[in-house]
């Protein structure tokens, strides 16, 4: 069987690990080859988008995929509706593995955005020290809220263009202890922490060490995904696939 996995995720990496010398399926690791120096992976490789749903499409049938898993990022939300699109034009099985997104627990300052902009304004007319950790994409909303101070972390270096004017960057790549974000957080006295609700453990630290330290957090929301079978452990989505075997 051919599967073709949508990652640049954790979950993609833990499942091309598990498929990895299988006896029944071949599977291809797809990165949109946004990250400079990828983590190696135990199956093929590729990357690059695909060229739309159109795109997508001719490539499931070019390479005869019998599967999608799409294990991309919850944000990710233009390939998901792409993958969603071209699975059912082409009469591809799909099923989305992805990370639930973080709950508040009592003690969380959460103050909810739907989108970079809302977070944006969500931070105040004050000017604040915030710690940003959406990711190098989506930084260019914070250019309207000028009058902020930002500690930028991230695993590239984002576009100059996208910067607010008072900012310091931070380069690192999860997962991250509550240890260090706590030592982070007090040594740059942060006053509010900016940050995708991304789910999954390797990043979650942060959300920890705002709710110890009394910090507001300013937590974009997930965008809506379409409506496709979901598995949110890789033993539901080993599960999944298997199903899809053809019989010897
Ligand atoms: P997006 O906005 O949903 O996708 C934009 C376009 O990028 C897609 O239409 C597709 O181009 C291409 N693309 C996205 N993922 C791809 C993949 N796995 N393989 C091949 N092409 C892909 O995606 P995004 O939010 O920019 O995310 C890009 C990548 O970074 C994804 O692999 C995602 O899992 C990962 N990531 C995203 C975030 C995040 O916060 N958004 C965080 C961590 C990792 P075509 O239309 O040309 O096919």
């Amino acid at each position: 069987m051919h599967l073709l996995i949508l990652g640049g995720t954790t979950e993609a990496s833990r499942l091309a690990e598990r498929l990895a010398g299988h006896e029944k399926i071949a599977a291809i690791l797809s990165y949109a080859g946004r990250t400079v120096t990828p983590a190696h992976q135990p199956i093929p490789t590729r990357s690059g988008g695909f060229g739309g749903v159109d795109g997508l499409a001719a490539y499931l049938r070019g390479h005869a995929v019998d599967m999608v898993v799409d294990a991309t990022h919850p944000f990710a939300a233009e390939m998901s509706r792409h993958a969603a699109d071209a699975c059912a034009r082409t009469g591809t099985a799909l099923v989305v593995f992805t990370r639930a997104p973080w709950a508040k627990v009592a003690g969380d300052r959460w103050i909810e955005a739907a989108d970079n902009a809302a977070a944006a304004a969500a931070l105040g007319e004050t000017p604040r020290r915030v710690l940003m950790t959406i990711g190098r994409l989506g930084l260019a909303a914070f250019r309207a809220a000028p009058q902020h101070h930002y500690l930028i972390r991230t695993i590239d270096p984002p576009e100059a263009a996208d910067l607010p004017p008072d900012h310091r960057l931070l380069f690192a790549r999860g997962p991250f202890t509550l240890d260090d974000e706590t030592r982070l957080m007090r040594e740059e006295a942060i006053d509010v922490v900016v940050t995708k609700n991304s789910g999954g453990t390797a990043t979650y630290a942060k959300i920890d060490a705002a709710r110890d330290l009394g910090l507001p957090v300013v937590i974009v929301q997930p965008p809506a995904r379409p409506e496709v079978p979901t598995c949110h452990d890789l033993d539901a989505c080993m599960a999944a696939i298997e199903a899809h075997v053809p019989a010897p």
